[in-house]
Formats: C-alpha cells, sequence, structure tokens
C-alpha cells in the first residue's frame, strides 16, 4: 500500500551558491520527508553541488530538477536561506509562500516587499525556540551549533601554534588559552571543541545561568569581576536570552573584557541579543593589548558590527600589533554538506507544520502564528 498522501504542493528551493554560500535549503533527505505529507520537493539545477548532492542524487529521491523561472513561478512554497532580491521575490506565484531566515526584525524592509508580492512570507528568527515542538525545526540552533565547531577549527589553522599541551624530546609545547565570549549555542559548542582539542578554555556569558553550562563542559567561567566588570546578575532577559545591557554596564563590561583578553591566545565572540545589532565585547583598545600572533573570530559579525571593533564580515583583518581579526558570520556555509542536512530538515518540519487537508494554511492561533511576516491568516472555525 502507499503511505504517501496525494501530492497538491509543490517546495522549491533556488541555487543559492555564492562565493559566501555554499549551503541548500533542500536534501534528497529532507525531500522524503516532504513526499511523505503530500508535498513535491523541487530544486534549480546544480543548487545542491557546493553541498554534496547532485542533480541525479536529488531525482533519485523524488525531487524535480528544474530551472529557477519555473521554480518561482510553479512552487506554492520558496525556500531562502539568503535575502532574496526584489525580483525573485515578485517572481514567486500570488499567493504562494516563502520561507527563510528573513531576520525581519532588523531587515525593515522585506515583510513589506513579500506583502507586495503577495506572498505570505515566514520568517525562522521568529521562532518560538521554547516551545517542545519547535526542537526540530529550530534552525538558528542547528546552524549556530556548526558555526560554533567550524570557529574553533578556523582559530586552530590560523594560530601559528599548537592547541594541545604536548611533550617532546625538543621540549614541552604549552597549550594554547582560548576564551569564548557568548556561551549560548554557538559557543558552547565552540568550548566543546577547543577542549577536544586540548586548549585552556575559558568562557563568558552574560546570562547568569551560562556559569553553570560552562564549567559542566569542564572550561573555566571568566569572572569579570575580578577585572572590575559590572555586576551582571539581572543579566537574564526574557524567554531565557540576554537582556540588553544599559550604556553604563555595557561600557564597564568592555572595559573588563579589555583588560582580561590581554592573558588570552585566541578570542572566539558568539554573542548575540535576538533582533538587535550583536554587543560590543572587545574594543580596539583590548585588540591592540593582545599578543602578536593571537586570532580573533568574530562570529557575530555583521553589516551593523560585531563583537569586536575592528572586525569585517568574511574579511580577515591583520592589525599593526600582529592579530588577525576574522569576522565570520557565515561559518554554516563551509561545514555545507552537514549544515544543509541540519537545515533542510528544520525547514521541511516547519513547512510541513503548515499542511493542513492539502493545503498550506497558517491558521489564527496557531503556536507557530508568529512566523508569519506577511499574507493574511486564516481564522480557524
Ligand atoms: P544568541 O545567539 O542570541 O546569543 C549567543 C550568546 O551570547 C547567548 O548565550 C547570550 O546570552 C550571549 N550574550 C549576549 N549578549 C552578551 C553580552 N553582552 N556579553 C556576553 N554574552 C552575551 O543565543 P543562542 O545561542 O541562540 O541561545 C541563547 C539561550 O537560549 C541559551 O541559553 C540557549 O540554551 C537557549 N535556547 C533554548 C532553546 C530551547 O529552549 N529550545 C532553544 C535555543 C536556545
Amino acid at each position: 500500500m502507499n503511505k504517501n498522501p496525494e501530492i497538491t504542493l509543490t517546495f522549491g528551493v533556488l541555487n543559492e551558491a555564492s562565493a559566501e554560500e555554499s549551503r541548500v535549503a533542500i536534501t534528497p533527505e529532507s525531500a522524503a520527508r516532504l513526499l511523505k505529507v503530500g508535498i513535491q520537493p523541487a530544486v534549480e539545477t546544480d543548487a545542491g553541488l557546493k553541498a554534496g548532492f547532485q542533480n541525479a542524487d536529488f531525482e533519485t529521491a523524488g525531487v524535480k530538477v528544474l530551472p529557477k523561472s519555473e521554480i518561482l513561478s510553479k512552487s506554492d512554497i520558496v525556500g531562502y536561506i539568503g535575502l532574496p532580491d526584489a525580483k525573485t521575490i515578485s517572481a514567486q506565484k500570488k499567493g504562494s509562500f516563502a520561507i527563510g531566515l528573513f531576520n525581519s526584525l532588523l531587515n525593515k524592509d522585506i515583510a513589506g516587499q513579500f506583502e507586495g508580492a503577495q506572498v505570505t512570507a515566514l520568517d525562522i528568527n521568529l521562532l518560538p525556540r521554547k516551545l517542545s515542538k519547535a526542537q526540530s525545526m529550530d534552525v538558528m540552533t542547528s546552524q549556530a551549533s556548526v558555526a560554533g565547531y567550524k570557529a574553533v577549527l578556523l582559530a586552530a589553522n590560523e594560530y601559528p601554534g599548537f592547541f594541545p599541551m604536548m611533550t617532546t624530546a625538543a621540549g614541552t609545547i604549552k597549550p594554547a588559552s582560548v576564551l569564548i565570549l557568548g556561551a549560548g549555542i554557538a559557543g558552547l559548542q565552540a568550548i566543546g571543541t577547543a577542549k577536544r582539542l586540548g586548549a585552556i578554555t575559558t568562557a563568558y556569558d552574560v546570562r547568569p545561568a551560562s556559569k553553570e553550562e560552562v564549567l559542566s563542559l569542564g572550561a573555566k567561567f571568566l569572572d569579570l569581576a575580578s577585572f572590575g566588570g559590572p555586576d551582571l546578575s539581572a543579566g537574564q532577559g526574557e524567554g531565557g536570552y540576554a537582556r540588553q545591557l544599559t550604556a553604563e554596564e555595557m561600557a564597564a563590561q568592555q572595559a573588563a573584557v579589555d583588560k582580561a583578553a590581554a592573558q588570552f591566545d585566541i578570542i572566539i565572540a558568539t554573542a548575540q541579543v535576538p533582533g538587535r545589532k550583536p554587543p560590543v565585547l572587545l574594543t580596539k583598545a583590548g585588540v591592540d593589548g593582545l599578543k602578536r600572533g593571537s586570532v580573533i573570530i568574530d562570529v557575530a559579525a555583521s553589516s551593523l558590527g560585531g563583537n569586536v571593533e575592528g572586525s569585517k564580515p568574511e574579511k580577515t583583518v591583520l592589525t599593526p600589533n600582529g592579530v588577525k581579526i576574522i569576522g565570520a558570520p557565515n561559518l554554516p556555509s563551509s561545514a555545507p554538506k552537514t549544515a544543509s542536512n541540519l537545515l533542510a530538515r528544520n525547514i521541511s518540519d516547519i513547512v510541513s507544520h503548515f499542511v493542513s487537508e492539502g493545503k498550506l494554511v497558517v491558521k489564527a492561533g496557531d503556536e507557530l502564528e508568529v512566523l508569519a511576516i506577511s499574507g493574511k491568516k486564516q481564522e480557524v472555525k
């Protein structure tokens, strides 16, 4: 007996491969999940090549391989990774859906662009992550894990020394000391990876709850108070996230981080506050105080600025005192196969959630209704 329901919808994904992007928002594995809920998957020709998926791999999994114009004109829902341009949005079918990491709290125009094209856009960045149902849909978590892991590998490659301690006939090699700023999903993964490579690992986060998590991974927690830092015991924000610090707290934090940073060889910064510009944790004074050969990876680097003064997204800046600042906002793209598998699984679960009686519907009162930043919601009768 064929357990798959009748196919009534099409989910299409474009080729977003560029110098900065190697991921794809569908994989043969996620395609099987879509087919199971009555969705025909489609992918633009060659979209998976950089992530290691051939057109034939998709065809074998039942995915239609089509040119871009057909993906846009035929799909009931289009999956995006990067922000689509106005031309792409307007080429989507009227009444269709779009799903992606639109970061609509920062990208103020995007909702209006989809609205103008009569497309219902679902912004994954608005996922209510505390919902147990949302765990398998959480793109921010899955991609942050990849970013934390790769940040450490990148640092290890760029650092002119070793991470682990080693005793050799020619003498003992001192281990590298790593400071991880921000101990959320990416930071915790970075701690685990740095420890596995043998570095002396210390971490810092503004949320009081994070100290225990850091210690449980066998890392040290940086006590900023001993460097004159602010008392942030009320540092927890809404929903377990960091709150925005006051200007005075921020200044005191920066001064203390700048001072503390001088004892580390490698700094990995992953601190964010959802929907806001990343906080500057390490200023130019702090960078200037680092040892020659030190490496900074700013995972929070963005066009709005990052956690480290002087970092530039996708660029390596070599300071006059010989410190490398690497702006690395798109690290998941450097492990494109794993990152795509996780991302595509997350997206297929969100899409499947909105399928009802062969249609895509965002019902008023649905627990994921908040994702819709444009388009009409349907009242439940
Ligand atoms: P994020 O990417 O928004 O931020 C990364 C980290 O930076 C956070 O830990 C944050 O506290 C920290 N940070 C922000 N401002 C800072 C500052 N000024 N100084 C130092 N650190 C600063 O967060 P995230 O990694 O997505 O997760 C944050 C929290 O949410 C974690 O506790 C995580 O476990 C939790 N979370 C829970 C769920 C769930 O319940 N299902 C899902 C995802 C995340």
